[in-house]
């Protein structure tokens, strides 16, 4: 578990170059400050096969693991959370369709998500229903061959990509509430009465993130995948893994931000010495390499429960607490370290200060992380 083997590492490597190349940090904040879609980054990644890598070979995959998985996410992490949002958010989805969905769908849909040309996005959030899920109106009735869709859904990152399909979860069940009655359905963006609006944000602005208006949406039958009333499971079943992905891709950003920072405090001198030489800020920073490292553990320890297919709630929430809480602490320091020129929106850090801030909300908050692991102590908070 403390060592990656001879592939894991060249893996390791080759993303590192990719990164330099493709997508490195002065890149990555320029593109999410025009809110670019870099078709360039996706086309690379898939021509390195990266998005075939965790399916089966039955399907056409490579059939790696998570810890694979959580490297490729804390490297593209080092450019900014948002890259490691480019890979992961389309893969995620698209594991729940490898795993529910039938043979004929699944080869429909999958050589699309393997050669980059086509992405998902993924959809539950609702005005009314953000931390508690469970609590989503937007509604699919069954009429004839088609459902039509109501509601209106927020939050949905990528929606607006090109070649994007939506994962949304409805409402089918008639009469039903909470985790009962729910579906997993794929909604087209450019169907007639669908209507989105991207929200303005601090960052994330690479993907972006949507609000979506659904007003009788018809929607084909065969559109709907996994059991119906049972997309609850359909969706508990991909928790754990984006869990480990995205705790990989706050470690890769975190890290990057350090070292951002000590760059930084070992090149700008003050009082005729480098600032990174006084114990004030050379503490913080040992202190905050201390806890990436202890992030990058949790989060590796989970990715290795998941590969060895043990359950792994609380150690996934565990390395999202705490990669993301991290996330943001670097950042914090590391406009302290850079003083007044982290303030201008010029420089890196402030990029980095941006987006650190929604890691603890976006994937499930850091307060409800903590509900999960108080619930696997046996508390049982409300
Ligand atoms: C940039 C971004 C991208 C996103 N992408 C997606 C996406 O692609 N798809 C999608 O479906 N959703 C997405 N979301 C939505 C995200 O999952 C929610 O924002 C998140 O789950 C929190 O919901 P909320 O914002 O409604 O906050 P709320 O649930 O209203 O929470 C507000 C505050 O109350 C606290 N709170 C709520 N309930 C409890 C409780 N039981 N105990 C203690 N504290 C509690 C929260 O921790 C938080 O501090 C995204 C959000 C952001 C900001």
């Amino acid at each position: 578990m403390f060592t990656l083997t001879d592939e894991q590492e060249l893996l390791r490597d080759t993303v590192r170059r990719f990164v330099a190349e493709v997508c490195p940090p002065a890149q990555a904040k320029a593109w999410d400050e025009t809110g670019t879609y870099p078709a360039e980054l996706f086309s690379r990644m898939a021509d390195l096969g990266w998005f075939t890598l965790p399916f089966a070979e039955s399907d056409g995959g490579a059939g790696a693991g998570p810890v694979e998985l959580a490297i490729l996410a804390e490297e593209l992490g080092h450019a900014s959370f948002d890259i490691t949002m480019c890979y992961i958010s389309t893969l995620v989805a698209g594991l729940a369709l490898a795993r529910w969905a039938s043979p004929e769908q699944r080869a429909e849909l999958l050589p699309g998500l393997f050669s980059g040309r086509s992405r998902l996005a993924l959809s539950m959030s609702e005005p009314g229903a953000g931390s508690d899920v469970s609590a989503l109106r937007t509604r699919a009735r069954r009429v004839g061959n088609s459902w039509i869709v109501n509601g209106q859904k927020t939050w949905c990152t990528g929606a607006a990509l090109p070649n994007t399909l939506i994962t949304m979860y409805v409402r089918t069940g008639d009469g039903a509430t909470g985790r009962d009655g729910i579906s997993l359905m794929l909604i087209d963006p450019e169907s007639v009465g669908v209507e989105l609006r991207k929200i303005p944000t601090l960052a994330r602005g690479i993907l972006g993130t949507y609000e979506v208006t659904l007003e009788d949406v018809q929607v084909p039958a065969d559109r709907l995948i996994g059991p119906l009333d049972h997309g609850w499971d359909v969706l508990l079943s991909g928790l754990e893994l984006e869990r480990v992905l995205i705790s990989g891709g706050y470690v890769g950003a975190a890290q990057q931000t350090i070292d951002e920072a000590v760059i930084y405090a070992k090149q700008r001198e003050q009082f005729g010495k480098p600032i990174g030489s006084f114990q004030a800020l050379a503490h913080p920073l040992a202190d905050l390499q201390t806890e990436v490292d202890a992030a990058r553990l949790l989060a590796y320890r989970a990715a290795h429960l998941l590969a060895q297919g043990k359950p792994c709630g609380r150690e996934g929430s565990m390395a999202k607490l705490f990669g993301s809480e991290t996330y943001v602490k670097a950042a914090r320091w590391g406009m302290q370290v850079w003083g007044g020129y982290g303030f201008s929106t010029d420089s890196i850090m402030s990029f980095r200060y941006r987006e650190s801030i929604v890691a603890t909300i976006s994937g499930g908050t850091s307060q409800i992380q903590r509900n999960v692991i108080a619930r696997s102590m046996g508390l049982r908070p409300t």
